[in-house]
């Protein structure tokens, strides 16, 4: 009989890979919460209408990566495969913006793609992002680029690009528009099948196509830096401005669409290029939304984000050499020494230590003391038949050639010394 798997495309996280997913969580919150964002945890599940009305009808996810089922026949619900939207369904829900000016949150947990799965693309993966609800101006997009970059930085994530581009405005973008599709046109047959159907529905999308045929067409193309209105290529220069005065390392990429609709202005991604990451290189990415908080029906609130994928992130950074953890096991000859492991770990669990045990009842002190060396736990303590007699304990250092013995009663005291010497 066949075994139950996992769902394609959603992987397990065990145990002994949940570290480095903890210290980037860690570091995540801890610089975003340096920068004045607040939490906000969201329902995996959202009404389908939400995702079709603020990322729009002709992307990818909209068109088909989404997870959509009928709620016994009622209501169509989808499993969230992003979290602005819901951000911004919790941010009108709950009227924030009667109750403060600007707004910082952040998100972390995972989204739900019915992608191709990949290396680095899963239909189950993680993102962490920010949300900046009730600030138009470009300084505030710089700040948030910049903390991108630092955090990424911070957790080891090196060779990196930077790529900004602007979208304009409505009015900028129907105009960019209809130059492109004049540029296009003419040249449709040369397009691969999918850019073809984007000339109808989405055509800035065929600029950031990853067919070869289209990517040299889109060389060619205008950009839409030349087609900014004023207020749009002021936004611009003044973001630039700022990113330089930050020392930020960014290249203008007049290319960069991003597959989602609601983008306006700004916008921006970075690439990574180390570790383990293939064609899957877009570690994070965002923009500026002004038009989505009102198009789903509040008041006109400007809105800049971002999310980082945390998989990607864990391909991109180079592996640590395993070090051991600041962890005691505590080894046992005998019924009577396992029962004695069983207090005295709690006792030391108790002053805050990471202790396990090793209480399988017919295994040998040998076998135990191999087990433990595997774990990665830095300090072994023994019960043995003569030091229970005794009121002592056996010590070994696992990472270190240092051994002894410590009265049981001078233990909790000696312990943080035996683990740091
Ligand atoms: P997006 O929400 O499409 O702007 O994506 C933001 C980031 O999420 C990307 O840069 C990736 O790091 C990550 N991401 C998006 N889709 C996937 C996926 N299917 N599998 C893994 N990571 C993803």
């Amino acid at each position: 009989m066949n075994t139950p798997r996992a769902v394609k495309g959603m992987n397990d996280i065990l145990p002994h890979e949940v570290g480095r997913w903890h210290r980037l969580e860690r570091e995540f919150r801890k610089t975003v919460e340096s920068y004045g964002f607040g939490e906000i945890r969201t329902p995996l599940v959202e009404p389908t209408e939400l995702f079709t009305r603020s990322i729009g009808e002709a992307t990818d996810i909209v068109e088909k990566e989404m997870y959509t089922f009928a709620d016994k026949g009622e209501k169509s619900l989808t499993l969230r495969p992003e979290g602005t939207a819901s951000c911004a369904r919790a941010y009108l829900e709950h009227t924030i913006h009667a109750r403060e000016a600007v707004t910082r949150w952040y998100y972390m947990g995972p989204m739900y793609r019915r992608e191709r799965p990949a290396k680095g693309r899963y239909r189950q993966f993680h993102q962490a992002g920010c949300e900046v609800y009730g600030d138009h101006g470009p300084f505030v997009d710089a700040e948030v680029i910049d903390m991108v970059v630092s955090f990424l930085e911070r957790v080891g994530v090196k060779d990196i690009r930077v790529l900004v581009n602007s979208l304009g405005g409505p009015e900028t973008r129907a105009r960019y528009r209809t130059a492109l599709l004049d540029y296009l046109a003419p040249q449709r047959e040369k397009l691969s099948a999918d850019s073809q159907r984007r000339l109808e529905t989405n055509p800035l999308r065929i600029l950031d196509s990853k067919a070869p045929e289209d990517q040299a067409i889109a060389e060619g193309a205008p950009s839409i830096l030349d087609f900014l209105s004023e207020e749009d290529r002021k936004h611009f220069d003044l973001l630039v401005g700022t990113l330089e005065s930050l020392g930020t390392p960014f290249e203008i990429e007049r290319r960069l669409v991003r597959g989602l609709d609601y983008y306006s202005r700004t916008l921006f991604e970075i690439q990574g290029r180390g570790g383990e990451l293939g064609a899957q290189n877009a570690l994070a990415g965002g923009g500026r939304y002004d038009a989505m908080i009102e198009e789903l029906g509040g008041p006109s609130i400007p809105a800049f984000g971002f999310a980082l994928g945390i998989e990607r992130l864990l391909l991109a950074m180079s592996e640590e050499a395993p070090a051991t953890e600041d962890r005691v096991v505590i080894l046992a000859a005998n019924d009577r020494a396992r029962t004695e492991a069983t207090v005295l770990a709690r006792a030391l669990r108790l002053a805050d230590h990471r202790v396990e045990t090793d209480l399988r009842p017919t295994a040998s002190l040998k076998s135990q003391l191999r087990r433990a060396d595997r774990s990665g736990a830095r300090l072994v303590l023994i019960l043995g038949e003569d030091e229970l007699a005794r009121g002592v304990v056996q010590w070994k250092r696992l990472d270190a050639d240092k051994k002894g013995e410590v009265s049981r009663d001078a233990l909790l005291g000696q312990l943080r010394a035996l683990l740091d010497d």
